[in-house]
């Protein structure tokens, strides 16, 4: 089973023989289904094409934003606090590069997410970066 990702908004679905029919994202009228059609990838595609980048946008804060963009590119923010880190959204490609940074910077306390598309593939993998089985809390 594959947990597919739509390559139009970048958000993840739970794993599935086929492909969804179409991406509750973006069928929501506030989005839309590209010209092209409702198209699909998975985690390892991504990651043969794609890759993260990081940036200190200022202290205690550092961008993640996947290369070439992807979705509608979507960027996460690390925030360092001392009582824990805190993910703002998320971005569709996690790799061992970005799992190692963030266990590099410290333990992730929590994610929130500013719009749907932002609930993507580091919701559910991201424990791996705090070396938890269990999800962080979100909102
Ligand atoms: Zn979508």
């Amino acid at each position: 089973m594959t947990a597919f990702i739509c390559t139009a908004c970048g958000t993840q679905y739970p794993p599935s023989d086929a492909p969804p029919d179409a991406c509750l994202i973006c069928t929501d009228e506030r989005q839309f289904v590209p010209a092209s059609g409702q198209s699909w990838t998975t985690l390892e595609r991504l990651r043969s094409a794609h890759s993260n980048k990081f940036r200190r946008l200022a202290a205690g804060l550092t961008t993640i934003e996947t290369t070439p963009a992807f979705g509608i590119g979507q960027r996460a923010i690390l925030a360092r606090t001392p009582a824990g880190n805190v993910l703002w959204d998320c971005v569709a490609l996690i790799d061992d590069a970005t799992v190692d940074l963030l266990k590099g910077l410290g333990v992730v306390v929590g994610i929130a997410i500013s719009h749907p598309h932002y609930y993507t593939t580091m919701v559910g993998v991201e424990p791996r970066a705090r070396g938890s089985a269990d999800p962080p809390a979100c909102g």
